[in-house]
Formats: structure tokens, C-alpha cells, sequence
């Protein structure tokens, strides 16, 4: 069994002080994986007293030698991509072929393009006689969950290390074997004591990050009711602060559209990580006169969704990351039966594997816009298709939850689809199957958060502007 047991404080791994500990089980087999540590205020203390003491010369170096640094982090996660695969695979349930591609290569990738952007987005402008620069914030603090786990370490720790900030990063304790990959990279690599530092731990562990005087700014990634405390306790001591939370994110698809295409994009949307993703497409909106083809066309496409083991080349979606999780998702599932909507797949009867936190993909039809599955995220495999009358009704669908993360349109019509994204109140929209863009900006309108990660929009949360005045030629005339 491995035990998570260490925290990578100023260049060095550090026994836990703490016997507390939580339980991490294989989300497929339900078998104890690990003990993972409970970080505490002293440790998390001197993480920080770490981090900015190394900020005065990691803030100061050339930006293209940050960003060789970060180079050579990507290079030592390349050597791990098959075990991290596998880590992930085992404690949040992706299957492995997925889990390589996107839960590893991709955000490898996007160290690199953080890196590869850094010296230019970071080089001084000029406005008149001012001189626009960018300066470090400071001590950053990372708070990450676990559904995408280097990812959203990549968003927030590569960028804020390019940007001249040093980090104290807090991963989540449901998904520890990317963050000790994350620490093995950046020792191997060379980066120099105390720039990234690594302390494991629980809700308590994060909040004693977010109340140290000495963090600077705070990028957390999780649900909107945790981004809210946070942002409350930033607000008081007047920190920066990042915020990406959660989504009920919509997909319109017009009269025209191929509703094909739509099925196609939505199930992979909403089915991906077995519906543990922020921006999944969770609300599928369309032409009530067309209920029916859609209907046949969904229920035909769960079919394909094959449960089972990660492991198993066979298997297309995995069990979800805990039983507390899983227990969340049936609650929500029973909730929506027990009103009577059209269940078009999936739901509490439907056969799953015996062992693991198993739910099979789920559909409801003909689902009220206003209820509580069409207003708050379940983060699980649960689809709500809707139906509408008009296009202004889609629209007001659409936009008409608290979250306001990703969304997507379907039309016949290239140029009707944009007309309909810029009238979505999200940050990410997608028309007609357009895919992924990792230099675009991410975050969300709304309670899906504040401030946006990716690219130079990424790389500029965590630097202030300063703008320096030169003195002007009088007009002697
Ligand atoms: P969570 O909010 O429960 O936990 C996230 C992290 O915060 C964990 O590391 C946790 O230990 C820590 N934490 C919990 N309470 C804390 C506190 N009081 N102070 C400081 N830290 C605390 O979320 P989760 O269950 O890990 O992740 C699922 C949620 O994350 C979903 O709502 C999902 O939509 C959201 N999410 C958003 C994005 C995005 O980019 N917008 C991406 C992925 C996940």
C-alpha cells in the first residue's frame, strides 16, 4: 500500500507531523490504496515561509530562464506518463487509454505552452510616456480538486512559476499521485528550493493556506460553495484571488442542426470521466417538435457506454471518484425519478458492476427547466434534455442557471451558431463540435467563478501591472 505520508517543503520531502489521515480506495475495486496525510498549520507555515524567501531571487531571474525551468518539469512528466496514467486511472476512475491522452499528455503539453508563451506575454508594453510592466504577485497558494488533477495543477503552477511567483500547492486528497509526480518533476528538474512546495491534506489543510498572512494571492479550483468561503476570507485580507468552480453547462442545438452530430458531442461531453468534469455539457436543449428523434438517438448512444474496470481496454466509462461522491449522484438520481421525468436511459435500476462507486449513464427527458437537476451541477453521469419553443427561449434556457462556465450551440449555419454563442453568458462556447483550445481563456461568468486560467490569459492572474512614467520633452515653442 502507499502512503502519502510526505510534504515537499524547500526542496526537500518532510515526514508528516500529523497522524491524521484519509482513506484513498481504487475507485473501481474499492480497495484501500493509500493513507493520505493531513497537512497542518505548521507545516503549511513553513511551506510559506519557504516559498517567499525563494521569491526574492526566482522573481528576479530572466523570464526565459523561468520558463526553461518549466521546460524541464514538462520533460521529467513525460518519464512518469505511464504511472500517472495508471495513478489516475486507479483513484478517479478515467480509463487508462483517456486517462494517458487527456489526463497526462495533454496537460504535459500544455506545461510546454505555457513556457513557450511566458516571454512574450510577459515583456513590458508602452502606453504614451508609460512603460507597462509585469510584476510577480507573490506567494501564490494552489488549492486543487481531483477530477483533472495535473491539469489544474499545470493551470495554476506552471503559469504563476513562469509569471516569477513561488507556490505552495494544496492537491486534493482524493487524487495524491499527481502531485508527489509533480514534486519528483520539479527536484529532478532542478528547480531551486522552496519555489514549489507540496503539502498534502484535507479542507482543514487548504484553509490554513488560505488564512496565511504571507500567501499573496489564492487560485483554487473546486466547488462554488468552497470558492465562496474562500473568497470571503481573501476578501477580508484583501488577497487576490482566482476562482474556478463549478457549471450546469448548456448545449442549444438548432432546428437544422444534424442531430447526429449533437448526440455525438453531447454524450462525449457529458459521459467524459463519467460526468466528473466542470464543463461538461450536462443540458442538452432541443426543438420540442424534435423530442422524440433525439429521444431514440441518446437512448441508442448509452448503449456504447461500456462500464467497467479502467483497466480494461473494453471499458468507456469508470466508476466515479468515492462512495460519498457516488452516494451524492444517486440522491440526485432518485430525486429526478421520484418526479416522474422521462427517463430515457440509465437511472437507480439499471445494472452496474458489483464492486466500485458505479453509476450507470443517465438520461432524463422532458426535464423542467427551473428544477433542480436543470439548476445545480450533480458532477456525475446525468444528462437533462429539455425542450424548447423558440430561439429566445433557448437562449434564456441557456442563460438561465447561477453557473455560466461552457456552453454549446449546434446549427445548420456556421454564422448562426456564432450569432447564437455571443449571446451565451459563458466563457467557453463551442459551436458545431469545435474542439478544445488549450491556449483559449477558462473560467466562468457568474458562480462558476472569477478570473480565467490558460494561455497569456493564465500567466497575466498572476502578475500586478505597473506602469512607470518617463519624464516628457516640454514644447519649449
Ligand atoms: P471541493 O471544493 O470539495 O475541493 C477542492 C479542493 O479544496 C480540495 O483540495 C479540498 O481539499 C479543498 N478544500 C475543501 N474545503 C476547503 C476549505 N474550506 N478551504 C480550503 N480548501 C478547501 O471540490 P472537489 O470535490 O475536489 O471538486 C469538484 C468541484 O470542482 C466541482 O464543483 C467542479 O465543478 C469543480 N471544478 C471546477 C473546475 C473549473 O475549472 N471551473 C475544474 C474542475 C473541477
Amino acid at each position: 500500500m502507499t502512503a502519502y505520508q510526505h510534504h515537499l517543503i524547500n526542496g526537500s520531502w518532510i515526514a508528516a507531523q500529523s497522524a491524521e489521515t484519509t482513506p484513498l480506495y481504487n475507485s473501481a475495486t474499492e480497495a484501500e490504496l493509500a493513507q493520505v496525510a493531513h497537512g497542518t498549520c505548521g507545516e503549511i507555515d513553513l511551506a510559506v515561509r519557504a516559498a517567499k524567501k525563494a521569491f526574492a531571487s526566482w522573481s528576479r531571474l530572466p523570464v526565459s530562464t523561468r520558463a526553461d525551468y518549466v521546460r524541464a518539469i514538462a520533460d521529467q512528466l513525460e518519464e512518469q506518463v505511464e504511472q500517472l496514467a495508471q495513478g489516475i486511472a486507479a483513484e478517479v476512475g478515467m480509463p487508462l487509454k483517456l486517462s494517458h491522452r487527456i489526463q497526462v499528455q495533454a496537460p504535459i503539453l500544455a506545461w510546454r505552452g505555457t513556457a513557450d508563451l511566458a516571454v512574450e506575454t510577459l515583456a513590458d508594453t508602452f502606453v504614451g510616456h508609460s512603460t507597462i510592466t509585469h510584476v510577480p504577485v507573490g506567494v501564490v497558494g494552489a488549492i486543487t480538486p481531483w477530477n483533472y488533477p495535473l491539469h489544474q495543477m499545470t493551470g495554476k503552477v506552471a503559469a504563476a512559476l513562469v509569471a516569477g511567483c513561488t507556490v505552495v500547492l494544496k492537491p486534493s486528497e482524493l487524487a495524491p499521485c499527481t502531485a508527489r509526480a509533480l514534486g519528483e518533476a520539479a527536484l529532478a528538474a532542478g528547480l531551486p528550493d522552496g519555489v514549489l512546495n507540496i503539502v498534502l491534506g484535507d479542507a482543514a489543510t487548504g484553509q490554513a493556506l488560505v488564512d496565511h498572512p504571507d500567501v499573496a494571492l489564492l487560485s483554487f479550483t473546486g466547488s462554488t460553495a468552497v470558492g465562496r468561503r474562500i473568497a470571503a476570507s481573501a476578501g477580508q485580507a484583501l488577497k487576490r484571488v482566482s476562482l474556478e468552480l463549478g457549471g450546469k453547462s448548456a448545449c442549444i442545438a438548432t432546428p437544422d442542426a444534424s442531430p447526429e452530430s449533437v448526440v455525438r458531442q453531447v454524450v462525449g461531453s457529458c459521459f467524459l470521466n463519467s460526468g466528473q468534469s466542470c464543463n461538461s455539457l450536462t443540458r442538452l436543449l432541443v426543438p420540442a417538435e424534435l423530442y422524440d428523434i433525439y429521444r431514440d438517438l441518446l437512448a441508442d448512444a448509452v448503449t456504447r457506454l461500456t462500464l467497467g474496470d479502467p483497466l480494461d481496454p473494453a471499458t468507456r466509462m469508470g466508476p466515479l471518484v468515492s462512495a460519498a461522491h457516488r452516494d451524492r449522484v444517486r440522491a440526485f438520481i432518485a430525486d429526478s425519478e421520484s418526479q416522474g421525468f422521462d427517463l430515457i436511459a440509465g437511472g437507480s435500476q439499471a445494472a452496474i458492476p458489483a464492486n466500485g462507486y458505479f453509476i450507470a449513464p443517465t438520461i432524463f427527458g422532458r426535464v423542467p427547466a427551473g428544477s433542480a437537476l436543470a439548476q445545480q451541477e450533480v458532477f456525475g453521469p446525468v444528462l437533462s434534455v429539455i425542450t424548447y419553443e423558440n430561439e429566445q427561449q433557448a437562449v434564456d434556457i441557456a442563460n438561465g442557471t447561477a453557473y455560466g462556465l461552457a456552453a454549446a450551440v449546434w446549427a445548420g449555419e456556421i454564422d448562426q451558431g456564432l450569432t447564437l454563442a455571443r449571446q451565451l453568458r459563458a466563457g467557453q462556447v463551442d459551436v458545431n463540435g469545435a474542439p478544445y483550445n488549450a491556449a483559449a481563456p477558462f473560467g466562468g461568468f457568474g458562480d462558476s467563478g472569477l478570473g480565467r486560467e490558460g494561455g497569456t490569459f493564465g500567466i497575466e492572474e498572476f502578475v500586478e501591472i505597473r506602469a512607470i512614467q518617463m519624464p516628457v520633452a516640454r514644447d519649449k515653442s
